[in-house]
């Protein structure tokens, strides 16, 4: 089984209220073994909700919503949520949504909010690889550089 971000799939769970609908990611759903995750939502944020990005602060990475609020703990509960499911259906890949907090692979922002890109990897994202799942970014699933 794969786990899909969700907002890549149509589902308006985007922090604006939005989506991030990408026809090749969506299509994955239609083989059959795809299930869909939206960690922020999981880990009880409201859509649509304010921003958000991850900062070290004395020496460990909290999560910050552009008007300063510490939403660490609903990231973190995301994170687990997702990989509880994960293990649930057996999912040993993920196709998760470049730079996001929850879902970047590799790459996301860096805590300013000035769209500043670093290394590193979402809360979730993470969590999955610390529990051997593989997370392929969105970018590179969608530009062709990994198949699933
Ligand atoms: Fe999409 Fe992940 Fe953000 Fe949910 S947490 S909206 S699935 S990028």
């Amino acid at each position: 089984m794969i786990l899909i971000s969700a907002c890549l799939a149509g589902v308006n769970c985007k922090y604006s209220g939005d989506n991030n609908y990408n026809e090749k990611v969506a299509n994955l759903l239609k083989r059959g073994d795809a299930i869909l995750v939206c960690p922020e939502q999981m880990g009880g944020l409201p859509t649509p909700r304010i921003g958000a990005e991850i900062r070290v602060v004395d020496g460990k990475r909290r999560v910050f919503m552009k008007d300063g609020t510490d939403v660490t703990e609903q990231f973190e509960k995301g994170a687990k949520e997702v990989l509880e499911i994960a293990k649930k259906v057996n999912a040993t890949k993920a196709v998760l949504k470049s730079r996001s907090p929850s879902c970047g692979v590799g790459v996301i922002y860096d805590g300013t909010f000035t769209k500043t890109k670093i290394e590193g990897d979402g809360i979730t994202t993470k969590l999955l690889r610390e529990n051997g799942i593989e997370v392929i970014s969105s970018d590179d699933f969608i530009e062709g550089k990994v198949n699933v």
